[in-house]
């Protein structure tokens, strides 16, 4: 919503729409009031609705005769204030009907002016204390709402909601999380300002359906909407009201889905935005199934929420406590007749006291959230650097070892000097420290990364690019981008080998990966089968169960030893 540009009073009048089709009462008000404001008159509801619609910036206030011919003024008042680029322009109702004023009220008018009309300066304080109070909600509304959709920010609406809870404390209230699937690909298909159109249909419809039902909106983030509202039992047809008309007609074409997480019959002493939080994990349950768009918040989502506050809690402990151990897994060189170990993968697992071994895939992503993950990587590689020195210490063979980089690492400005002090302590090499970073890294902020990454790579640190294939590939970036080795994803590799044996994409991987000349690892390879495969379409590296499952440092050592007795440089 753009800003409304008022002058003051003494340079320009104010602008007053009347809408009233009956020519006394026009006169009568022309002359109470004709002198302080300018008047735009309309005789007819259709007439008042394209006046708004053409010039609703320059309005100041609206008076609105209830009995008009054609749309009848009540019609007329339901339009403007459910259509959220007009619904803050105020609406004075002026009737002889005291009935109507109740729901007048409840559609949104801000005041009466009975009829017959009462004395010019009561008519004139009336119109000029909504005015005012208009002028100053309007500074708010510049800031209360997004502007493109003019639903509530983020920000307002977690205080309005607050708001709500005091005036109705008993009634029960559901958070509501609506998304859109791959909105990404519906404004890279269609370009952004379609985009933007179905974000301003999708408002649209969040404030008919809040007319209904009650509550309040938001758009919070580029794609995503929040709704604090009535507790109610029908939230499939809340959806599919949401989701009506999102595009031009294109029959028998839908592009746009929508996706709701309900976290119904929220518990009120949470903070607003955790309850908002249970709602959005609601959401992410049904990403991607399309069969059955609504996610509810349940106990095994409070489970896992429950875990986490736990795991966040036992952090600092376990890096005290040294809970986190690394196992390593060994990478195979299969280019010669025998499979020669090249070079191992460090994993992190956690020896929880309570809970035993814990896996990366539950507390990875957890601390990628909440940022812990700095502290747990640069452990790991402390960790992984000094175990690279033993074994040359004791065997007198260097096996470098890649360590995983997360992407928020990537934006840490003192990695650099961090992965050159762990080297340095531990009289390593840069290149004895490999680095895998996960392709997913690479498309965000990409120019940022791009020069982290060259900077490493000066220095004499290698790059993997890890789970290469599974997302938003950047192909173009591959010729820009420096690395040192491609880590198919795994997923990928995997259904490469179900019944269908669908193995092109495979093998196209792996020859672009040598068009740009740098080595293809396959991970997860489990069997002989798919050895012999992959070798065949000319992959380079392998890791996998087939060789070995990640182990502890002491189990390694069989396969160091065997490089002792074998040496080949890496
Ligand atoms: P990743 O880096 O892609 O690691 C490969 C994952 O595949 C590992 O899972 C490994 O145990 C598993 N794997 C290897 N071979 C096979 C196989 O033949 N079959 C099957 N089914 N799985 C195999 P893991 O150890 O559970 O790690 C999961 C993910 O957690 C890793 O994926 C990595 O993204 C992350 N991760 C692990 N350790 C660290 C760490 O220290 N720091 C960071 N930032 N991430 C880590
Ligand atoms: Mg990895
Ligand atoms: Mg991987």
């Amino acid at each position: 919503m753009e800003k409304k540009t008022k002058f003051s009073v003494s340079e320009e009048k104010r602008r007053i729409l009347l809408v009233e089709d009956d020519v006394i009462n026009q006169e009568m008000l022309k002359e109470s009031i004709g002198n302080v404001y300018e008047l735009i008159i309309a005789e007819t509801g259709e007439e008042a609705l394209e006046i708004v619609r053409e010039r609703f910036r320059t309005l100041s206030i609206i008076l609105l005769d209830l009995n008009l011919p054609g749309v009848k003024g009540i019609e007329v008042l339901r339009r403007i204030k459910g259509d959220p680029a007009y619904a803050g322009l105020p609406v004075i109702v002026m009737t002889s009907d005291g009935e109507a004023e109740v729901e007048c009220l409840t559609l949104g008018a801000v005041d009466f002016i009975p009829k017959p009309y009462p004395p010019s300066k009561v008519i004139l304080a009336r119109i000029l204390r909504t005015v005012e109070l208009y002028e100053d909600r309007d500074t708010i509304r510049w800031t209360e709402r997004d502007h493109l959709t003019g639903l509530y920010n983020n920000d307002f609406f977690y205080h309005y909601a607050d708001q709500l809870d005091l005036y109705h404390k008993d009634v029960p209230a559901d958070a509501i999380v609506v998304d859109i699937n791959h909105f990404h690909t519906v404004n890279d298909r269609y370009g952004k300002a379609y985009g933007d159109k179905v974000l301003k249909r999708i408002a649209e419809n969040a404030l008919r359906v809040i007319n209904e039902i009650g509550g309040i909106a938001c758009r919070c983030g580029p794609d995503t909407f929040l709704f604090y509202c009535p507790h109610r039992a029908d939230h499939e047809d809340m959806l599919n009201k949401l989701s009506a008309k999102l595009e031009d007609d294109n029959p028998g074409e839908n592009h746009v889905r929508l996706r709701m997480g309900v976290y119904s019959e929220v518990d009120k002493s949470l903070y607003v935005d955790r309850r908002f939080d249970r709602a959005k994990l609601a959401a992410d349950s049904v990403k991607g199934n399309l069969a059955n768009p609504i996610g509810f918040y349940d106990h095994s989502m409070h489970d896992a929420e429950v875990l986490e506050e736990q795991l966040i809690d036992d952090f600092p402990t376990a890096i005290k406590e040294k809970q986190f151990v690394v196992f390593y897994q060994p990478k195979f060189d299969v280019r010669g007749d025998e499979p020669v170990l090249i070079s191992a993968e460090a994993l992190v697992r956690w020896n929880h006291p309570e809970l035993g071994m814990v896996s990366p895939g539950v507390f990875i992503p957890l601390f990628e959230k909440n940022g812990l993950i700095q502290t747990l990587d640069n452990y790991v590689w402390s960790e992984t650097a000094a175990q690279i020195r033993d074994w040359k210490a004791r065997f007198h063979v260097s096996v470098p070892v890649s360590v995983n980089v997360s992407r928020i690492d990537l934006f840490d400005p003192y990695l650099i000097d961090k992965l050159l002090d762990i080297t340095e302590k531990n009289s390593l090499k840069t290149e004895e420290l490999l680095l895998e970073i996960t392709e997913s890294a690479y498309t965000e902020n990409a120019g940022v990364i791009v020069e982290n990454v060259k900077q490493l790579r000066k220095l004499g640190f290698r790059i993997e690019m890890d789970d290469f294939g599974s997302g938003y590939s950047s192909l173009s970036m591959l010729s820009v981008l420096p690395i040192d080795a491609l880590k198919l994803d795994m997923q990928f590799v995997r259904s490469a080998f179900r019944e269908r044996k669908e193995t092109r994409l495979l093998e196209a991987m792996i020859g672009l990966s040598h068009s740009f000349d740098v080595p293809t690892i396959a991970e997860g390879v489990e069997t002989a089968e798919q050895v012999s495969a992959l070798k065949a379409m000319g992959c380079d590296i392998i890791q996998g169960y087939y060789f070995s499952r990640p182990v502890p440092a002491s189990e390694f050592e069989r396969f160091v030893t065997e490089k002792q007795d074998n040496p080949v440089c890496a």
